[in-house]
């Protein structure tokens, strides 16, 4: 097989490719669409750490401001070697996207730093996630920037984020960031959050084509807080788990699995999921999205469904946990599978949209009970799967393109009102 062009797996040119094609079809007037097509800030920070081998090292950190037009930034910090600059934009402009289609008060913005977590120790990765920190602290706060955990970063990475501003400002600030542990102002049930929300859209999608949930077969790519969480709640609500991977790869098992076995392998027992007893099939990460199943769920990286390997698909729903898992030239052919595809930006806004909710958690200083974040993020979802869903049939546009118009028409109304200040 030739290998997939540099072009196709820039995120960002994928990204800008949807963003095109739903302000044409929106009929987005030309300065609107060069204001919503830019980020409005971006900065680049060299992060001096001492290493615990008492070795000076700079690491390479990035935020971007992507939209601040229907409320502060919002968007998670990754931590890890391939963070770019090109990846953290793309990551923005989606964020900004995300809470509109969920119609939450934010903009959108991403950060990131190049280093591989795995491989630094606990203190070493407090001084960059302090440092960088630091670095922004007056970029950052509750009504300008909130970051929240993402790729290779967690809720203690968000405790340092929070104490560190904290001890710029002189003051206790919960709201400046989200995904926090629950004895720092952290929500009950944001963990779950981003997992439960793909499992809405799956249940939303398996009402609208007609298909029974129980036991409806379940492939997972990712098994990180959103893929593991997405199957342990899956599992329980009656799906069949058929297929699972991380980065080390992949099982597929037809009788199905017993999520919180395997969570227990692999987080407990850390070892590696591949090795799980009775696991079936072996294969590489990748292939588990290409297996016989009903719903496919990337929840780990970008770029695994190419224009390359779309056609492998066999699933007649895919539903998108990760971030830009699919490349903009793929769309097409798995449009041309008649497969029912729920977009990243609508597919996993669960994690945001409970995000939000201790965002306002924080700035009440009254925190709700587990059901009732979960009864309003039920709410958030399901209404916003089907405005995406309207907004398809209404303009005869897939889903992914109808998520984009929904956003990027809310967007444009926000900017309209506010105007352009001189
Ligand atoms: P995580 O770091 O907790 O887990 C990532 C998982 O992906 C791990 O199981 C890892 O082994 C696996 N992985 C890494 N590289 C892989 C590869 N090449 N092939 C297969 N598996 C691989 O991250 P997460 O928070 O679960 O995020 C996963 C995705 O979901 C990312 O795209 C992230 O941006 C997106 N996302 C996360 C949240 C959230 O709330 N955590 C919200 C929205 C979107």
């Amino acid at each position: 097989m030739s290998a997939v062009s540099q072009e196709e797996l820039n995120v960002y040119k994928s990204a800008e490719a949807r963003f095109e094609m739903a302000a044409q079809k929106l009929g987005l007037e030309d300065g609107l669409y060069r204001y919503l097509k830019y980020p409005s800030k971006e900065i680049t920070v060299y992060i001096p750490v001492p290493l615990d081998s008492g070795r000076l090292e700079v690491f390479v950190g990035y935020r971007v401001l992507h939209s601040t037009i229907r409320g502060p930034g919002k968007g998670g910090i990754r931590f890890a070697p391939d963070v770019s600059i090109d990846e953290v934009r793309a990551l923005a402009a989606w964020m900004t996207w995300k809470c509109a289609v969920v119609d939450i008060p934010f903009g959108g913005a991403k950060g990131g730093v190049i280093c591989d977590p795995g491989k630094l120790s606990k203190t070493e990765l407090e001084r960059i996630t302090r440092r960088y920190t630091a670095e922004l602290s007056e970029w950052f706060g509750p009504e300008r920037d909130v970051p929240a955990p993402d790729i290779g970063t967690n809720e203690q990475t968000m405790a340092w984020v929070m104490d560190t501003y904290a001890m710029h400002v002189r003051q206790a600030t919960t709201a400046v960031v989200t995904g926090k542990p629950i004895e720092l102002g952290g929500s009950r049930g944001r963990r779950e959050a981003t997992g439960r929300g793909v499992m809405i859209c799956c249940d939303k999608a398996l009402a609208k084509l007609g298909i029974k949930r129980e036991g409806c077969r379940v492939v997972i790519q990712g098994f990180g807080n959103v893929g593991s969480l997405a199957a342990s709640l899956m599992q329980q609500a009656g799906y069949r788990i058929v297929g699972l991977a991380d980065v080390g790869g992949g099982l597929y098992n037809e009788k199905g699995f017993d999520s919180s076995k395997v969570i227990d392998w692999v987080y407990t027992q850390k070892r590696p999921l591949q090795e799980f007893p009775g696991g079936g099939a072996k294969m590489s990460a990748r292939d588990v999205l290409f297996q016989p199943c009903e719903i496919a769920i990337p929840a780990a990286i970008e770029n695994q469904i190419t224009e390359k390997n779309a056609n492998q698909v066999q699933a007649r729903i895919l539903c998108e946990g990760a971030n830009g898992p699919t490349t903009w030239q793929a769309d097409a052919i798995i449009d041309g599978k008649g497969i029912f595809t729920v977009p990243d930006i609508l597919g996993n806004a669960g994690g945001v949209t409970v995000s939000y909710f201790e965002w306002v958690q924080d700035r009440q200083g009254f925190f709700w009970r587990e059901s009732e974040v979960n009864e309003r993020l039920l709410d958030v979802m399901e209404n916003a799967f089907d405005q995406v869903v309207r907004y398809s049939e209404l303009h005869k546009v897939n889903n992914r393109i109808a998520a984009y118009m929904l956003a990027i028409d809310r967007v444009a109304s926000a900017l309209k009102l506010r105007g352009i200040y001189a």
